[in-house]
């Protein structure tokens, strides 16, 4: 489904990630576990096409993602959730999960809303609360369901459970085994998979922007 190979990505001429090989088969949730800096959210970001790759090929479903503007990855059904979370503070909950749907002329999402409030319900009860009232772990939620709006076939989350109260990482935790009961496409990245390690099919190792071992 997901295929890297041979991947170079420098940052302002410096090599951050070098020779990058992984799949990623459909169904599957696999780890990304690597300390900070270890080139977690680059990879995620070079996936995205928010970052140009030096050299080295992505692959999705046959096609090559690297010739594909970011955008066009919505359309093909991957859903990014960046570590940040990066939220339209002045929008509402459902305002932001709706916003890659409008922004990429994505019809008939109706379904698709409903099916994410079943798996999320707390993103339904604050839904029409301003983004910027929510906690740091309730602005993830809400970050997950703007990812899973679009990301129907892939989804690439950057440190789920990163700084948020413990209660919300059980239940971030939950959330993500329900989201693989209903087959859903995982990459998730994590500084170690001590939460995650039940959940994962398979993980990589980064390191210093190298893939060292899988398990
Ligand atoms: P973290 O959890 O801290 O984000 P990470 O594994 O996601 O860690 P990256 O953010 O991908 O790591 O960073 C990988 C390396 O690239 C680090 O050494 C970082 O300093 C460097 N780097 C990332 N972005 C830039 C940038 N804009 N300019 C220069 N170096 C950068």
């Amino acid at each position: 489904m997901l295929t890297v190979e041979g991947l170079d990505v420098d940052i302002s001429n410096i090599p951050i990630l070098r020779q990058i090989q992984f799949n990623l088969e459909s169904g599957e949730i696999v780890g990304l576990i690597g300390r900070n800096g270890a080139g977690k959210t680059t990879l995620m970001r070079s996936i995205m096409g928010l970052l140009a790759a030096k050299s080295g090929s992505i692959q999705f479903d046959q096609a090559s993602l690297q010739t594909l503007p970011g955008h066009r990855r919505a359309h093909m059904g991957i859903g990014y959730m960046p570590e940040d979370r990066r939220l339209v503070p002045e929008m509402t909950a459902e305002q932001n999960i709706l916003l890659p749907v409008w922004s990429t002329d994505i019809p008939e999402y109706e379904d698709r809303l409903q099916w994410i409030y079943k798996i999320i319900p707390e993103c339904m009860e604050f839904r029409q609360r301003a983004a910027t009232s929510l906690s740091g772990g309730q602005q993830k939620l809400v970050a997950l369901a703007r990812a899973l709006m679009v990301g129907q076939n892939l989804l690439l989350l950057d440190e789920p459970t990163e700084g948020i109260a413990p209660v919300l990482v059980q239940r971030m935790c939950e959330i993500l085994a329900d989201l693989k009961k209903e087959g859903v496409s995982i990459l998730i990245a994590e500084s170690n998979d001590a939460h995650i390690a039940e959940l994962l099919d398979r993980s990589y190792v980064i390191e210093r922007g190298s893939l060292a071992n899988s398990k």
